[in-house]
């Protein structure tokens, strides 16, 4: 087993260029399950369970609410636990830790902005599904991108009885209608200049590492996944000098046999994986 973790170090070290492809199986490593009814689901959001019968954080971010006190209640919480006042989790230190002085590009479908607050760079960061703490306007009346933090924060504070006060509900500045958070929760999630400037930084990205020693490191992206893991399959088979890395749990582990002679695997805890990688660098 030490040798694929020494093969991986080396991989990464000779890399010109590292794409890193994440979705919910990483946040599941740092302990946030979007799709679970657990504990600290019901620490955070069981009252609007209750009130609602959403079982879930991805269940309640596609809850129609019936009002924007009601819906702001639960996206502030939501911020609240995924951001305010946390610390990086081990993960995404060992994380960064593992490529920061290396040439990188993250793409995500994770909304909970823990790259950015792991210390990722904005401009190599492309979060295709967007992330919980930025505002657009619900009307998509214009194209511009908030930060949302304090406001989320406040209204997460102030709330009361599952609802937060009028003074505190943004809206959108340009047409006066609602706001919501950039995240893609429905057909108004924008598209526009930051979000094509992302997308265009990844496209760029690939094509100045063309012809060098590329990696392609999947964490925790599910073995049937069209948004990133096919693309990132596809770059290992148009790139001669490729190397696919995925770390996953039991049957989501998945390297097809077109790309398995430029692949390593390994089948465990992400976290622990880092860890050991960390360790051994
Ligand atoms: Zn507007």
């Amino acid at each position: 087993m030490n040798e694929k973790y020494q093969k991986i170090i080396n991989k990464i070290q000779d890399a010109k260029g590292i794409i890193i492809g994440a979705s919910n199986g990483l946040s599941i490593s740092e302990g946030v399950h979007i799709f679970a009814n657990n504990k600290d689901f019901q620490t955070n959001f069981g009252d609007l369970s209750v009130k609602y019968g959403f079982h879930s954080i991805i269940e309640g971010c596609f809850y129609p609410f019936p009002s924007e006190p009601e819906k702001w209640a639960f996206f502030s919480r939501l911020y609240n636990y995924f951001l305010y006042n946390k610390q990086v989790s081990s993960v995404m230190k060992n994380l960064y830790e593992l490529i920061k002085v290396k040439n990188y590009f993250v793409i995500t479908s994770n909304i909970d902005d823990h790259f950015r607050q792991a210390g990722f760079a904005k401009e190599r960061l492309f979060e295709i599904e967007g992330n919980c703490s930025n505002l657009q306007c619900s009307n998509s009346c214009h194209d511009q991108i908030y930060p949302g933090d304090e406001i989320l924060s406040k209204m997460n504070q102030h709330q009361e009885d599952g609802k937060v006060p009028l003074d505190l509900i943004p809206c959108c500045p340009v047409c006066s209608g609602p706001m919501q958070v950039h995240v893609e929760v429905d057909r108004n999630f924008l598209r526009g200049q930051s979000w094509q400037e992302s997308y265009q930084g990844y496209q760029n990205f690939i094509d100045n590492v063309q012809g060098d020693e590329l990696v392609l490191l999947e964490l925790g992206v599910g073995a049937r996944n069209k948004l990133i893991k096919a693309p990132l399959m596809n770059l290992t088979i148009l790139h001669e000098k490729a190397t696919y890395i995925t770390f996953n749990k039991g049957t989501e582990l998945f390297i097809p046999d077109t790309i398995s002679s430029k692949s390593i695997g390994i089948d465990g805890d992400i976290s622990d994986i880092l860890q050991q990688l960390v360790l051994m660098k």
